[in-house]
């Protein structure tokens, strides 16, 4: 095997393998080194007895086939999915009132108990979207200049630990509004057919088409430079230790800001990327016989503590669960470090909410912390692509989202995206 490629991409997650999907796709040769004997990382699913339960993601594209990921995916590469909208935009599960649908963005502002609370919601801060440029006080602090309203608060931050597995009081509102407006632009979640591992597959196979290689088991070491460029990375075999050089024109990096640092520290390198905090949470998978939810949906539980939301993909894709049975999916955040108290009592929330739910239905409970969180970096905090040192290194994945407001998986593919624009045009 030749070991000269165009371009050297380390993690096989979401952000590296679109990354080799668009640059084969060009006819660019690519090598990959996933570290696992696995690909897609946390956008990827293990089956357990028929049911695919997730490494990371609830089976959940942010905005279906609008967004970013959706457009890449369906149209820049043409993969033969289909992504296939939630029914209703939200489901609000409040204590003591019917749970509320809404199938559009404006509806969200019905989903109070209260008319003051919709007119606030509406008028002071969804119409706001626009007038707010650059505030890096958090949401919380700019909701309390305005309301004392706790129903106000816990709507937000329902909304904001699902989605972003933070609390209002950690996000500028800067970022919110960015998020805000993601949301009203690019409208509701979509759910993959086959769920995550499905796209994971179709980014595989693409690749592996175009004459990309893949391998897995195969971990990133070092890297190493001559002068102003990197030239060379050490992969190792994770079965049998085997070193292997691998010489490229450009090196994309999708491990993570911890891990890339981990590799920096390894090779003649003495730059590191900063390391913001990352954004941790859990989930359960139970498997309810019925459904719980009915309507396909993102189900939003504003009066928990812990767990602040729910799906069943299967709802949409019921090939993810056996017959006759459901995948259903819950996000809770950590508040504390006190990670085992934090899913004892999600539990119980959960338990409460849905009192047809038994321990039998229970499949298991994730955690997301340390080198496995729910973002690498809070939102917001995102690294930049580009090395400021090394005009051939670039990176990818969550981390290194940019600036432009897209989230999870839409963040990642923006920033592949752009590491593959800047490549190309780099070398054209
Ligand atoms: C609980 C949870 C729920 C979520 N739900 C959703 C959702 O419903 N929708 C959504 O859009 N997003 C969701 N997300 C976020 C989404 O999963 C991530 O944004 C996305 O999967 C990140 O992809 P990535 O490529 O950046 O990182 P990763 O998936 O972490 O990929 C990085 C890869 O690099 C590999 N690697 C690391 N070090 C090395 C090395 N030295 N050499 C080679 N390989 C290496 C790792 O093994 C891994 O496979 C969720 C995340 C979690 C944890």
């Amino acid at each position: 095997m030749t070991n000269e490629f165009d371009v050297f991409i380390a993690g096989g997650g979401l952000g590296g393998l679109l990354a080799s999907a668009l640059l084969t796709q060009q006819g660019k040769s690519v090598f990959l080194s996933e570290r696992l004997p696995f690909f897609g990382g946390r956008f990827t699913t293990h089956n357990l007895d028929g049911y695919e339960i997730p490494t990371g993601a609830v089976h959940m594209i942010p905005h279906s086939q609008r967004g970013i990921l959706g457009q890449i995916l369906l149209r820049k590469l043409s993969i033969p999915l289909s992504i296939i909208d939630t029914e209703n935009f939200t489901t609000w599960y409040w204590n003591n009132r019917k749970p509320f649908s809404h199938k559009s963005f404006w509806g969200i502002f019905r989903a109070f108990p209260k008319w003051k609370q919709r007119y606030f919601t509406f008028r002071k801060v969804l119409l706001n979207r626009s007038r707010i440029k650059n505030d890096s006080n958090t949401f919380y602090d700019y909701l309390s200049s305005k309301t004392e309203d706790p129903q106000i608060f816990k709507f937000f931050n329902a909304i904001t630990g699902f989605a972003l597995s933070l609390d209002i009081s950690e996000i500028p509102v800067t970022t919110m509004y960015q998020f805000l407006d993601h949301l009203y632009k690019y409208g509701k979640a979509g759910v993959p057919i086959g769920g995550c591992k499905q796209v994971i597959k179709s980014l595989v196979d693409f690749s592996g088409r175009h004459n990309g290689i893949l391998k897995r088991n195969s971990q990133l070491i070092s890297l190493e430079n001559t002068g102003s460029v990197i030239s060379t990375g050490v992969v190792r075999n994770t079965k049998t230790n085997e070193e292997m050089e691998v010489k490229a024109k450009d090196f994309i990096l999708n491990l993570g800001v911890n891990q890339t640092n981990r590799v920096l520290e390894k090779s003649n390198i003495d730059f590191r990327l900063p390391t913001p905090p990352s954004a941790d949470g859990g989930g359960f998978a139970f498997k309810p016989k019925n459904s719980l939810l009915k309507r396909s949906t993102v189900a939003q539980f504003p009066d928990c503590e812990y767990v602040k939301g729910a799906v069943e993909p299967t709802l949409v894709s019921s090939g993810l669960a056996p017959k006759g049975s459901h995948l259903f999916l819950t996000h809770q955040v950590f508040q504390s470090k006190d990670v085992v108290t934090a899913t004892k009592r999600a539990r119980d929330e959960i338990f409460e909410l849905f009192p047809s739910l038994n321990e039998e239905d229970e499949l298991c409970v994730h955690t997301f912390h340390r080198d496995w969180p729910v973002n690498y970096t809070m939102q917001g905090t995102d690294n930049e692509n580009i090395s400021e040192v090394f005009p051939n290194l670039t990176f990818v994945g969550d981390g290194f989202k940019g600036s432009k407001g897209w989230f999870m998986t839409e963040g990642v593919a923006y920033g592949s995206q752009e590491v593959t624009k800047y490549i190309l045009g780099r070398e054209s």
